[in-house]
């Protein structure tokens, strides 16, 4: 059987099963963190990230013996198509925090058996949700100016220091945190990654509350925080090549250019028709906005070409490289130009908080344009990002982040 026509019969199969297993209460609802379930869907919701573990299908690309499907990358993309076709969603790796995404196949990299099989189960049914204590207050783009310190102590490591931004540290289980474990080496020598349970006397979390009201990052403590030796990741010292790795993922977890929200959503075209109305031939009124409109979606079109080409370069194993940073740029710029573009679209309705005035299309617009502004921090920040890109792709001189 040709690779296509096997991928045929993967999507009928999943198709079926879909339509069998996820629950219709659950059609179109957001993919947040618990989805945006209400007391009335919370059941299904269960019931729903239940059948996905139980079906491998949380992070369906990992072995089974870890909790995943052990299928391949293409087969993976079948099953977000199929998913997205009848307003299904995969909340797994939401619930995990930075768990499927990030530690996860930075572990199936660097883990021992025996921290494969403590982690990544957890991870891809949803159950364990890990955050990432990289950022600190004087360590954020220049990350190994790093001060958070862990100290051999026996069986243990023993860490003080302070990590911020933390994405979800208040309601995760796991921690993966980059410290230093030599203080007289060079900067990035003395760094080792571990992992850390959240929920210890040594570990405190506080909400930085954001201009939204929502308070989703933390500043961490760890005062006299304990990590397992056996959860170090990699080698002691060793953590900058962990963490380069870790980050990688990160970024090609943030290849896809969709907005914040999730969900079934208007197509882009028909909110412009429905805001600036069309001409005699049904073309979009407003000729500028119609080329702008145009060079957008081109350029959205192109970025997800150049995503499925380099997976398919790979053999279907999508290769994390340097071309992530290019992918990540890309797909911030066309993130962040598609909400700008829609509020232009919208007019006066785009730029609605609350209130009846407003649509939920209206309201989820406006939080996609505020949220897109932090796609080009986390993650690296777009200059950074073009920073890995001249020195690791165009091969120019390094002339910043010496250490
Ligand atoms: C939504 C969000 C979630 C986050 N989640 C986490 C998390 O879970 N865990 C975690 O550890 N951190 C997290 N972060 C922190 C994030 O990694 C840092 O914000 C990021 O690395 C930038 O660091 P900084 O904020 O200190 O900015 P700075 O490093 O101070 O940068 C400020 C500005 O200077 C520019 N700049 C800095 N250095 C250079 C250079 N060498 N060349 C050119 N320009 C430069 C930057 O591009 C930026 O515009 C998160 C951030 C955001 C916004």
């Amino acid at each position: 059987m040709s690779q296509q026509a096997a991928l045929e019969e993967f999507r009928a199969s999943t198709k079926a099963w879909l339509e069998e297993n996820f629950p219709k209460s659950l059609v179109g609802r957001a993919m947040g963190l618990e989805g945006d379930a209400d007391e009335s869907t919370k059941a299904d919701f269960e019931l729903w990230r239940q059948r996905l573990a139980d079906k491998g299908w949380g992070a369906p690309t990992w072995a089974v013996e870890f909790g995943g499907a052990g299928i391949s990358h293409p087969e993976a993309k079948v099953i977000g198509q199929e998913m997205g076709k009848m307003g299904a969603f995969n909340p797994i790796p939401m619930m995990a925090g930075m768990g499927v995404t990030m530690v996860g196949p930075t572990l199936l990299e660097y883990g021992t058996d025996e921290q494969k099989a403590k982690h990544l189960r957890g991870m891809a049914s949803g159950e364990t949700r890990w955050c990432l204590g990289l950022s600190e207050p004087g360590a954020g783009s220049d990350l190994a100016s790093l001060i958070t310190k862990a100290e051999d102590d026996g069986d243990t490591f023993k860490l003080n220091g302070q990590k911020t931004w933390t994405s979800g540290a208040d309601i995760s289980q796991w921690c993966g945190a980059l410290v230093r474990t030599d203080s007289n080496a060079k900067k990035r020598d003395g760094i080792s990654f571990v992992m850390l349970p959240m929920d210890q006397e040594g570990v405190s979390t506080k909400p930085i509350r954001l201009i939204s009201g929502a308070s989703p990052f933390c500043d961490t403590f760890f005062d006299d925080a304990r990590a397992e030796k056996s959860d170090l990741l990699g080698p002691l010292n060793e953590g900058w090549s962990v963490v380069k790795r870790l980050l990688q993922h990160e970024r090609q977890s943030q290849t896809q250019a969709s907005g914040s929200g999730g969900g079934k959503k208007t197509p882009f075209q028909q909110i412009a028709k429905d805001y600036v109305g069309v001409d005699e031939t049904g073309a979009l009124a407003d000729g500028d906005l119609r080329v702008r409109l145009t060079n957008h979606l081109m350029d959205s079109e192109a970025h997800g070409l150049t995503v499925s080409r380099i997976t398919a370069e790979a053999r279907g194993k999508v290769e994390v490289s340097a071309a992530a940073s290019i992918l990540k740029n890309s797909a911030t710029k066309i993130a962040q130009g598609k909400a700008e573009l829609t509020m232009e679209l919208m007019g006066s309705q785009g730029v609605g908080w609350e209130g009846d005035n407003y649509t939920k299309q209206e309201i989820d617009n406006v939080k996609d344009w505020l949220w897109g502004k932090a796609i080009s921090i986390y993650g690296g920040s777009f200059e950074v990002q073009n920073n890995i890109i001249s020195k690791n792709i165009l091969g120019l001189p390094e002339n910043t982040q010496k250490g």
